[in-house]
C-alpha cells in the first residue's frame, strides 16, 4: 500500500466525530426572529437596502456589496423588518444587522438561475453571479469567494482542490454534505475548476472518512465528472487547514504573508461548492447552510440546516443543553472557535458549528513550561510555541517576531498536547494582536 500523503507535525484526535458524521441532516426549524449581520465574512460591511417595517420574502437582498470587499446579504425568512441596527456578532462584536419578524409563510422571493448552460459562460459572468448571491468561503475562514476567484493575471491556477479533510475535530457538516449530496457538490467543483482555469481538480479526503471515499469514488466513475480525482491522505489534525493541504499534495510551502495562488493552487471547502453549484444552476442565494451542534452539554447533537440569523441561543434550546451545567458555548470548532459572551449571536455564512460543553470540562489552570518539547513535535508551521509563548508573557514583541508567531494558523494542537496546559494558541494572538506595524515576521523592522 502507497505511503499516505501528509504533512509533519499534527495530532491525532480521538474519533468522537464518527458518531456525529453518522448523524442524517436535519432540516432546523426557522426561529421567530432571525437577526441577519450585514457582515457575515472578511470584509467590508454591505448597505442595507431595507428599513423598518419593510416586508421581505426568502433570498430578497436585503443589503448591497458596499465595496468590492462586501457581500451581499439576502432574507433567511419572509416576514417583516423589525429594525435595523447594532446586534451582537459571533466574532464578539455589535455589527449592522436586519432584524426580522418570521411570518411563517416561506414566501420566496424570485431567483433566476444562470440563463444558460454554464460551461457556455465567461468566468467573469460566473463570478459576478456568484458576488450577487453572497458566497464566502464556509469552512470559517469567510473569503469572498468572488474575491478568491477574482487573482491578478500573473497568478496562474492550474490545481483546484476541494477539501474533504475535516479542519476541526468533532464537527461533521462537510463530511454529511459529501455523503448525501455529492453530485451537486462535484458540480460545483467544475464550475469553480472553469472559472479558475485550472487543468486539475483533485479532491483531498481524510482517508478514515470511509463513507465519504466510497460516495465520491462511486460518483467520479461517472463519466460527467471525469477528470477529478480522489486522493487519500492521512487522518490527522489540521490536515485540513488550507497551507497543510497543499503542502500535503504537493509539497509546497505558502509563505506567512501569502496565498494558495502563489503556489497554484485553490482550495475550496464543499458547502462552497454546493453554494456555488445552487447560485449557479438553481440562482439561489446563500440565506442557510449546515453546521454541526456538538460537545458534552448537548442532549441532541446532530448536522442541521439552519436559517443564516438564527440566534445561538435557539439552537441550544432546540438540542437540549442544560444551560444551568454550560461553562462555554463556541462558534466554529472546539480547537480554533470562538468562545460566544453573548447567545444571541447568530448563525452566519461562515458557522461551521456550536459547540457547548459543561462542566465536567476541567477548569483551565496552567503550570510552569516543563521544556518537553511536545508543542514543537506536533506545530504543523513547525514553530517553537514555548518560545513564542515566553517572550510574549515577559511583553517582548521583538523577540517573540524573531521566533516567527506570525506564521501561526492558530490551529491549537501545540495547547492540545501541552501537559502544563499552558494556553500557547491565546499568547500567540495575543503576539498577533499586539504586533507594531512596522515589525516583520523576522524581527525586523521594515
Ligand atoms: S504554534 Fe500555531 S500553528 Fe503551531 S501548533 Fe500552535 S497553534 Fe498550531
Ligand atoms: S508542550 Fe508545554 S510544557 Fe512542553 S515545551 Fe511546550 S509549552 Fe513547555
Amino acid at each position: 500500500m502507497s505511503k499516505l500523503l501528509s504533512f509533519k507535525g499534527g495530532i491525532t484526535i480521538p474519533r468522537s466525530k464518527e458518531q456525529i458524521s453518522q448523524t442524517a441532516i436535519e432540516l432546523f426549524p426557522a426561529p421567530s426572529r432571525v437577526i441577519i449581520p450585514l457582515l457575515q465574512h472578511n470584509g467590508a460591511t454591505a448597505h442595507p437596502t431595507v428599513k423598518r417595517g419593510d416586508p421581505v420574502s426568502i433570498g430578497q437582498l436585503i443589503g448591497e456589496p458596499s465595496e468590492h470587499s462586501s457581500l451581499a446579504v439576502h432574507a433567511s425568512v419572509s416576514g417583516e423588518v423589525l429594525s435595523i441596527g447594532l446586534f451582537p456578532h459571533p466574532n464578539g462584536r455589535q455589527v449592522l444587522a436586519v432584524e426580522i419578524e418570521n411570518n411563517f409563510k416561506d414566501d420566496k422571493a424570485y431567483t433566476q438561475p444562470y440563463d444558460r448552460p454554464w460551461q457556455e459562460a465567461a468566468s467573469q459572468e460566473l463570478i459576478q453571479k456568484i458576488q450577487q448571491c453572497g458566497i464566502a468561503g464556509m469552512s470559517g475562514e469567510g473569503t469572498p469567494t468572488h474575491l478568491k476567484l477574482s487573482q491578478p493575471s500573473n497568478k496562474t491556477i492550474h490545481t483546484v482542490i476541494l477539501n474533504a479533510c475535516v479542519s476541526e475535530p468533532y464537527s461533521a457538516a462537510d463530511t454529511r454534505l459529501l455523503i448525501e449530496n455529492p453530485e451537486d457538490i462535484l458540480n460545483g467543483f467544475l464550475i469553480l475548476k472553469k472559472i479558475t482555469g485550472a487543468t486539475r481538480a483533485v479532491i483531498c479526503v481524510d482517508n478514515k472518512l470511509q463513507a465519504v471515499n466510497q460516495a465520491l469514488q462511486a460518483r467520479i466513475a461517472n463519466p460527467e465528472y471525469k477528470g477529478i480525482s480522489v486522493v487519500k491522505l492521512k487522518s490527522k489534525y489540521p490536515q485540513g487547514a488550507e497551507r497543510q493541504l497543499i503542502y500535503a499534495l504537493t509539497k509546497k510551502t505558502i509563505q506567512a504573508d501569502g496565498t494558495a495562488a502563489d503556489t497554484g493552487c485553490m482550495v475550496f471547502s464543499p458547502s462552497t461548492a454546493l453554494a456555488v453549484h445552487e447560485a449557479i444552476i438553481d440562482g439561489l442565494p446563500l440565506y442557510q447552510r449546515v453546521i454541526s451542534v456538538n460537545g458534552s452539554s448537548v442532549g441532541s447533537p446532530g448536522n442541521y440546516l439552519v436559517r443564516c440569523g438564527t440566534p445561538i441561543r435557539s439552537i441550544l434550546e432546540s438540542c437540549n443543553v442544560d444551560m444551568t451545567t454550560t461553562k462555554k458555548v463556541i462558534s466554529g470548532g472546539p480547537m480554533t472557535g470562538i468562545t460566544q459572551s453573548d447567545l444571541d449571536a447568530p448563525i452566519i455564512k461562515t458557522t461551521t458549528g456550536i459547540f457547548a460543553l459543561d462542566n465536567t470540562t476541567p477548569a483551565i489552570q496552567d503550570y510552569p513550561c516543563i521544556n518537553c518539547g511536545y508543542c514543537v513535535n506536533v506545530c504543523p508551521q513547525k514553530l517553537v510555541p514555548s518560545r513564542i509563548a515566553k517572550y510574549v508573557k515577559q511583553i517582548n514583541m521583538k523577540k517573540a517576531a524573531e521566533w516567527n508567531f506570525s506564521d501561526c494558523i492558530e490551529c491549537g494542537a501545540c495547547a492540545y498536547v501541552c501537559p502544563s496546559r499552558i494556553n500557547l494558541v491565546h499568547f500567540i494572538k495575543l503576539a498577533k494582536f499586539n504586533a507594531p506595524l512596522n515589525t516583520n515576521r523576522s524581527g525586523s523592522s521594515r
